[in-house]
């Protein structure tokens, strides 16, 4: 990519495209653009085409999804299915025919077998059940990767696809019902602070193993994958590193400086028991994470501070 390149960063005002937004800028990129939800609408098949052939941006960061955390993902996959493949179809077939140079795909560490063996290889896509929560979210997000990989091999486009394991940072998504592990127990920490509440309900057990990277970081990786890597094989992005629900909640109480109790509630499911991601094809091609989890929760939980005040 040169510095004056038209980049089009699809989800730019989401947690992900904004780190890559901000990520791209501080790198030096003059020409990156974004369109709101409102503005375009990447479900609707005529509205991307008509985009591309408007901008015909040369480089495409695909950042765009329907998200969410474990309640969301098992109580909405209808929509998790269908607005996932109909916006990465889109935005897939329309950066083929208007001839973009290179195209990143990101998905999840989601995609993976629930019991497959940790840490995930790459190549353990397709081995296996998937985790049921998330099952349709996967299934889209396995399908944008193969969809890149597929308009490689027939067509030598350069589509390259990465999955990120857990993601969290400022633009999360804190809203209790949708959101993922990290702004729900940063929230549930901060409020039970403010209101003087005796405990904070963590869901499950608290004995799944998660991965967390920081999106700033994640944001570092992407960039420097599209700088760098021109592979037919999807890349993981993360720490390599886990923690417990337990540990994490313990680690965000001490942050939030919140006095009181943690109590599990075991009536909401723990999804997969473990996700940790196998980094070693990433740093391979010469990238590592930078941000260690206790400083990310700081940095998270100001945002969020600063954000409702
Ligand atoms: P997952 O990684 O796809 O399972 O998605 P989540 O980030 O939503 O959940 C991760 C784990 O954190 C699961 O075991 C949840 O049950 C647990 N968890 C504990 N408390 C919460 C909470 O308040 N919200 C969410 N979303 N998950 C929670």
């Amino acid at each position: 990519m040169k510095k004056d390149s038209k980049i089009y960063v699809a989800g730019h005002r989401g947690l992900v495209g904004s780190a890559i937004v901000r990520n791209l800028k501080s790198k030096g990129y003059t020409n990156v653009i974004g369109k709101t939800h409102k503005e375009l609408d990447l479900t609707n098949q005529l509205e991307v085409r008509k985009f591309f052939e408007e901008e015909k941006p040369e480089y495409v960061f695909l950042a765009a999804a329907h998200v969410g955390g474990i309640n969301a993902n098992s109580t909405y996959p209808a929509e998790f299915i269908y607005e996932n493949l109909e916006i990465q179809n889109n935005v897939i077939k329309a950066a083929h025919d208007f001839k973009v140079k290179k195209l990143l795909f990101l998905g999840s560490s989601c995609i993976y077998p629930k019991m497959c063996p940790q840490p995930i290889k790459e190549e353990y896509l397709l081995s296996g059940y998937l985790e049921p929560t998330n099952e349709a979210y996967a299934l889209a997000k396995i399908s944008g990767l193969k969809m890149c990989q597929f308009f490689k091999k027939q067509y030598g486009d350069n589509f390259i696809s990465c999955m990120p394991t857990n993601l969290y940072g400022p633009n999360d998504n804190f809203d209790l019902e949708t959101s993922h592990v990290m702004p729900a127990l940063i929230r549930k920490f901060h409020e039970a602070k403010v209101n003087n509440e005796p405990f904070v309900e963590v869901w499950g057990t608290g004995k799944p193993l998660r991965e967390f990277l920081h999106v700033d970081d994640m944001a570092d990786g992407c960039v420097y994958l599209m700088e760098n890597y021109d592979g037919e094989e999807h890349v993981n992005i993360g720490t390599g590193k886990e923690v417990t629900i337990r540990e994490l909640a313990e680690i965000i109480k001490e942050v939030v400086e919140f006095n009181g109790e943690l109590r599990f509630n075991s009536d909401k499911p723990d999804g997969t028991p473990r996700k940790l991601l196998d980094v070693s094809k990433l740093e391979g091609v010469g990238w590592k994470y930078k941000i260690e989890l206790r400083d990310g929760i700081k940095d998270s939980y100001e945002w969020f501070v600063n954000s409702i005040k």
